[in-house]
């Protein structure tokens, strides 16, 4: 693909496949009937992908609104021309209205403290204040508790100034199939909504699944589905990994800075925690450490790809750089030229015919593929190909 590309200013680049995201947001997109929208999650930063780059695409490939954590990622959106309607998916401090008024931000609300500061301002300004109804069905982190919903909402109701978009809840366990707990929060979530329908209150759209819960629960798709690993072709778990063939967007490649040949009993990189086993042991640098998301806790156990063969990762990663090890008995040593500086590293994603995957580096450090990619995504620049 694009390996021979790299940034002007360092050998170490995210790699972001727009085609893929285009192929998993139309893919998500027609697990939907008609009608049924959808809120593509761009928070923190995209999973690491860039919010604004990947919104654009998902715009075109059939996301009609979009999700973030905090205000100033909303507010990055709306500065890059983003029209799509935004839902903060939390509760923000009363200090962040302004922000959320100036860059038409919908707050997720759950305290009528909020609420009402919400009114009070939207009224004195004259647009209305859009929001989402946060209710928690049970996984006791954040939203109104389900059995208080009709209250908070009697309580706010009467303010001119708001205006109720979306009701909705997430589940812990959407992943599981036939499970207890998720029925439960199903069962608390259509109580809310029931009370409050009742009550005469419009809820807006109502939403409560997220990728496994759209591809496994299509019976809870509601209004709308907010989507997000699935986007960035990784599974939140197996169980939905058969179901759905995606594409992986986010690669991770270097160059080689430096080859040496270290004597037999020589070590690597700060504590010296791998020493070169065998004469003719190669050991190539790459610019590319913890800092930029490579865990140090990957040390001596993530492989690397270079033209289609893996090589072993040796000594501790450094915070900017670290180390690999061609031994003379790995393949590349007999069978094609030694490694020179220049030489494209795969440290994520598909080189030749193997592919080294999120779901492999999170593996190894008992984490999963989303911070594996949220992490790739913090210094690193990106390439889109
Ligand atoms: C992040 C998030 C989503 C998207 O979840 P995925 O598992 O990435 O699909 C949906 N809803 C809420 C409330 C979230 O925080």
């Amino acid at each position: 693909m694009a390996l021979n590309k790299s940034p002007e200013t360092r050998w170490a680049w995210v790699e972001i496949d727009q085609g893929a995201l285009r192929h998993n947001t139309r893919t998500l997109r027609s697990l939907l009937e008609p009608g049924v929208q959808m809120m593509c999650a761009v928070k923190a930063d995209a999973y690491g992908h860039g919010a604004v780059a990947c919104a654009r695409v998902m715009a075109q490939a059939g996301a009609n609104q979009f999700a973030v954590a905090t205000v100033a990622e909303g507010a990055e959106l709306r500065e890059a021309g983003i029209t799509q309607p935004i839902l903060i998916l939390s509760e923000p401090p009363v200090e962040s209205i302004p922000y959320l008024l100036a860059s038409r931000l919908m707050p997720s609300i759950m305290t009528e403290e909020f609420a009402l500061a919400f009114g009070e301002a939207a009224a004195a300004s004259g647009v209305p204040g859009r929001y989402h109804l946060a209710i928690d069905t049970g996984m006791n982190r954040f939203g109104v508790p389900y059995a208080d919903a009709l209250e908070l909402r009697r309580a706010i109701d009467f303010h001119r100034g708001l205006s109720c978009e979306g009701c909705f809840t997430h589940f812990a366990t959407a992943d599981k199939l036939d499970d207890w707990d998720l029925a439960l929060q199903a069962k608390h979530f259509m109580e809310a909504l029931t009370s409050l329908h009742e009550a005469g209150f419009d809820c807006g759209l109502v939403h409560c699944d997220n990728t496994p819960g759209t591809i496994l629960h299509p019976d809870l798709h509601l209004d709308m589905c907010r989507v997000g690993i699935g986007l960035y072709g990784l599974h939140a778990a197996p169980t939905t990994a058969e179901r759905l063939e995606l594409e992986p967007v986010m690669s991770v490649r270097a160059r080689v800075t430096r080859v040496t040949s270290p004597a037999v009993g020589e070590g690597v990189s700060y504590g010296m925690t791998y020493r070169v086993p065998t004469k003719g042991t190669q050991i190539a640098t790459i610019p590319l450490g913890y800092a930029d998301g490579y865990s140090r806790v990957l040390s001596n156990r993530a492989e690397v790809l270079v033209d289609g063969r893996r090589y072993a990762q040796v000594g501790a990663i450094c915070m900017d750089q670290c180390m690999f090890a061609i031994e003379p008995a790995d393949a590349r040593a007999a069978a094609a030229p030694a490694l020179v500086a220049g030489d494209v590293v795969t440290v994520m994603g598909v080189d030749g015919d193997d592919a080294i995957t999120a779901d492999e580096l999170a593996e190894l450090i008992g984490t999963i593929n989303y911070e594996i990619t949220c992490h790739f995504g913090m210094r690193l620049e990106k390439l889109y190909v």
